[in-house]
Formats: C-alpha cells, structure tokens, sequence
C-alpha cells in the first residue's frame, strides 16, 4: 500500500483536524499550531494536523460533561455494546490501522497490525467485563441491616499517551472507561497524531451510526500548554498517563495537588536472568525478541540480561550471532520482510549515541552495534554492551533504543537482587529448569516487578492481566484483572430494613 492510499483508507488528507469536537463535528481551528508528524524511515514529513485551541479544549469538556449524563446511567451491559461495535470496526481497519501505525511510528508492519489486535482484543474484554462489574456483599454487624458495594462511574477520563504504542494505550483506557460509564478525552504523543486521529474516526463513526453518544474526544496540543490545563483540570477525575517517568513524575505531582487521581504508566529498565540450566532455545529468541523488537522503543523491552557465569561466553556468542541476523533484514517498517526499522526521531538517534559514548566511557565493550546506519531515517544496529555494572548510571537509566546490556552471576539471590536493583519495576523474566530458581523468583523475595514471568522474555503482555509495574514505573494498572476498578468510584451502602436504630458504640439517647 502506498502512504497516499493508507492514509486515503482512514479518512486521512494531508491537512487535517487534530481536534474532535463531538456531534460529529472536526475543529475548523488553523491558528493553535501545526504538527508535522515525520516517517521515521526516510525523515519526510507525512501530513499536517493541526493542533486544537483552548476554545475547541473547552467545548470538549463541556460536551464530554453532556455526555457523561447519559452514559452514567446507560445499562453497563449496553455500554459493552457499544465497545462491541468498536472492536468490529477496527476488524475492518486492522490492516489500514497497522500500516499507519508502521508509517507513523516506524514499527514493522507485523508490530502495527500486533497493535490494533490489541485494541480488538482489549474490546472483546471490555464486552465481557461490562457484565461484571462486581462489588462485595459484607455482613452486617447489625442486626436487620444489609450492607454492600457498588461501583458508580467516575467520569471524565483524560488520557496522555506516549508515541510507541501509539493507538494500543488508548484502546486500553478508553474502552475500559467505556463500559465503566465514564467518557474520555485523549490527547496523543505530538508524534504520532495520525493514527489517534484514524482511531477516533474509525471508533466514533461505528458509535454515531449506532445512535450513541460521544464516549471518546480528542486533542493535539501544539506544545504542553493545554495538556498542563488538562492535567490541572479538577473536571478530569482521572488522569491516566503514558509516558516517561521525568514526565510521569510532574503528571502524578499535579494530579495530586489538586486531589484527583492519576494512574501512572512510565518507564521500564527490564532485565532477563539465565541460569545454567535454562534452556537456550528458548532464551535466546526471547532475549532478542525483547531486546530488538520495536528498535527497543517498548516500555517492556529487554534491556538487562544477567547470565550465570559457567555459560557466560556461549550465551553471549549465540546472541552476537543471532542479533548479526537481525541486522540483515533492518528497512522500510512497511515492508511485510523487516524484522527491524527505525528508531521514531533524530532525537531518539542523538539519545542512542550519547548512551554509547557513556558506555565506552565507563569501560563497556560494544560487542556488536553502536552506530547510526548510513541511509536516510532514524536507523541504528541493534547493540550489545558487555564489561559495565549494573550500578552503573549508564545502566541504570532507560535509554529508548536497542542497547543489551549484558553482565555475568553467580548465584540466583545475586542475580535476583541485580535485577531488583534500579529504579524502575516493569518487568522481569528468568529462564531456568530448575523449579527452586523458578519458585524463588517469583516470591516476595523474588522479583519487585509489576510483571515477572518464567520461561518467557519481558516484552508484551497479555490483555486478561493487569498490566504496570513499581516504583519508578508508577505503580498503576491497566487492561485485566481488576484494573477496571481505576475508572469507577467505589460506594459502600447499608440498608436497614428493621425498626430499629442501633448506634455505634453502644449510645442511647433518651428521647
Ligand atoms: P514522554 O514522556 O516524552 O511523552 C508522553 C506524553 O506526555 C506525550 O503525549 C507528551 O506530549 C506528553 N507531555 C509532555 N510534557 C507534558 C506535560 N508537561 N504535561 C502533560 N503532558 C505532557 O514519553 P514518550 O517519549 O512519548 O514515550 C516513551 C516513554 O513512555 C518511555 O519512557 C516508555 O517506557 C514509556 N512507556 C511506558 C508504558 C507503560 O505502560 N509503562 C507504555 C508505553 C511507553
């Protein structure tokens, strides 16, 4: 498919609105800025959007409030409906979707289209679970009383997201707020305002045909401006973000100021532990995959692997080896035979370099990698670093590119505590044979990450579970489980049905 065509598949021009207004309507706004969103493969810019005023801001708030009033009381079960006819509409699209996501973002194909699977399973989920928004019953320590608890929407949910899962995040918050009863506005990376804009066409359309009412809004912020108001706006009791942990980190403190709730999903600095009897055929495409996937652009990519020390040498060889495979198949995203594209922007390539200058600065050997490629776009090798400690500043900071960090063990407590031992708790895997490594990694002395898995790499994460991670990760969940519970309010309800009024503590009062 060419650019033109993709972008012609999705409603997409070469000068669009970055702002969706609700009723139907796109922003008519050309005086708040315009993004040019780059392809990462060849430095060009794709089309122009043009980025929202405070006034179109404004509207959005108002129109989402409207909303919230019919939808709040919208059966749940209905509501899923609603996400229903989302996720057959991104059937439709799933290929036009995914070639955009490529284009935009710089993933290969397989990885976009992986992208928008995402957002179609997590509607089939959302379906499903709004026939189970379940609360507790509580026996009453009073007689004649019935206590319980419900859920209740929250109402508007803001959602910031980061450019390298560029439509998959969104789907994850807004179809879950969805069937909670709440509406959402989105405000997407400035780098990837294409695919947000496909994704609310594709969605809202498949809603208005169906008579719904707006659930999801749209803007693009031409600098931080209106995403600062957004963040600040006691309107927004929920502000889930996306996005790095310097960002993150001003998000969750504002949030907090003014009593609202954030749910934080920030930076990873994972790690894969390989003991001397784990199985190699298994490790080693997991530890590439994770470390080579998506340019190394996941907040779950592989970035640490700690290797017993007795089968150091033979690891690392077999991953030079494989990782000089990977190279060979480096290009265009959009051609259906890369296995590896680019790196999003000039910025990410400055980032990579410096990270490997420091590397060599502190001693590192760059084993295989380390340099820009000689074409257009934002290219660079896939990287391997080897004579570095994992406290090492270097090391202990995610750099988002592909750079392996790989160090030598000896025991698993060791090795446990390496992996434990920076600031971020995304993800984390071992693969072992032995059931006592396995058992004691995944305990509470084990791992400290949100996700910890055996016998698979870090990278991905099914929908059915809730997904985040620790400490400098930020501590939220998304997706599965429970994580549905962030974008409702909790109530507690007790109902006497005797003649009597027992007070606490025993009080009588004598009229
Ligand atoms: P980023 O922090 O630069 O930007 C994220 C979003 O925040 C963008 O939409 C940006 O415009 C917005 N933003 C920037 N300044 C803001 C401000 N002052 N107020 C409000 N919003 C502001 O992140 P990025 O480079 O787009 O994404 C990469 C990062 O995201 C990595 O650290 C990665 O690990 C993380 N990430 C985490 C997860 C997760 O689930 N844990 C998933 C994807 C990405």
């Amino acid at each position: 498919m060419s650019h033109q065509s993709i972008l012609a598949a999705l409603g997409l021009s070469a000068d669009n609105s970055g702002t969706y207004l609700g009723n139907g309507e796109w922003s008519k706004t050309q005086d708040a800025g315009v993004l040019e969103p780059i392809n990462p493969s060849t430095g060009d810019v794709i089309a122009r959007v043009h980025a929202s005023s405070i006034a179109d801001y404004d509207t959005i708030i108002e129109r989402a409030q409207a909303a919230f009033k019919i939808w709040r009381t919208t059966p749940a079960p209905k509501r899923g409906e609603a996400i229903r006819l989302c996720g057959d509409a991104l059937r439709q699209h799933k290929d036009a979707l995914g070639s955009l996501v490529a284009l935009e973002m710089g993933k290969i194909k397989a990885e976009g289209d992986g992208e928008v699977q995402e957002m179609i399973d997590i509607a089939d989920f959302a379906v499903g679970q709004s026939r189970m928004l379940y609360g507790y019953t509580m026996h009453s320590e009073r007689p004649g009383h019935r206590m319980y608890e419900q859920w209740h929407p929250l109402g508007l949910v803001g959602i910031i997201s980061a450019f390298n899962f560029p439509v998959a995040v969104w789907a994850w918050n807004s179809f879950i707020a969805a069937i909670c009863g709440d509406i959402s506005i989105w405000k997407p990376s400035p780098k990837t305002p294409l695919t947000a804009i496909a994704s609310m066409k594709i969605c809202n359309e498949a809603l208005r045909k169906a008579g719904f009412p707006d659930l999801f809004f749209l803007f693009n912020d031409a600098g931080t401006q209106i995403a600062q108001k957004f963040v600040d706006d006691a309107r927004i009791p929920l502000i889930s973000f996306t996005g790095s942990t310097q960002v993150g980190r001003i998000v969750g403190e504002r949030v907090a100021q003014r009593m609202g709730r954030s749910l934080l999903e920030l930076g990873g600095n994972n790690a894969i532990i390989v003991d001397d009897s784990a199985d190699l055929k298994l490790a080693i495409p997991a530890i590439v995959f994770g470390a080579v996937g998506t340019a190394g652009q996941r907040c779950t990519t592989t970035r640490r692997v700690f290797v017993q020390d007795t089968i150091y040498a033979d690891v690392l060889a077999k991953l030079k080896s494989a990782y000089t495979q990977v190279e060979k198949r480096l290009g265009d995203p959009t051609d259906p035979a890369t296995l590896l594209g680019p790196l999003n922007s000039e910025a990410s390539v400055s980032a990579f370099l410096k990270a490997v200058a420091r590397c060599k600065e502190l001693g590192g050997t760059i084993e295989c990698g380390g340099t820009r490629v000689d074409r257009p776009g934002n290219f660079v090798l896939p990287t391997i670093v080897t004579g570095l400690k994992n406290s090492d500043d270097i090391v202990q900071h995610e750099t988002f590119a592909p750079i392996l960090y790989v160090m030598p063990f000896k025991t698993l407590p060791e090795a446990i505590a390496l992996q434990n031992g920076v600031p971020q708790g995304l993800s984390s895997s071992i693969f072992t044979q032995n059931v006592k490594a396995a058992e004691a990694f995944l305990t509470a002395a084990g791992s400290d990450c949100g996700i910890a898995n055996v016998n698979i790499g870090t990278s991905g994460a099914e929908i059915g579970g809730a997904f985040g991670g620790e400490k400098e990760t930020g501590g939220g969940r998304e997706s599965g489980s429970t994580a549905w519970q962030a974008y409702m309010r909790r109530q507690t309800n007790t109902i006497n049905y005797s003649d009597a009024l027992p007070l606490a503590q025993g009080i009588k009062f004598d009229f």
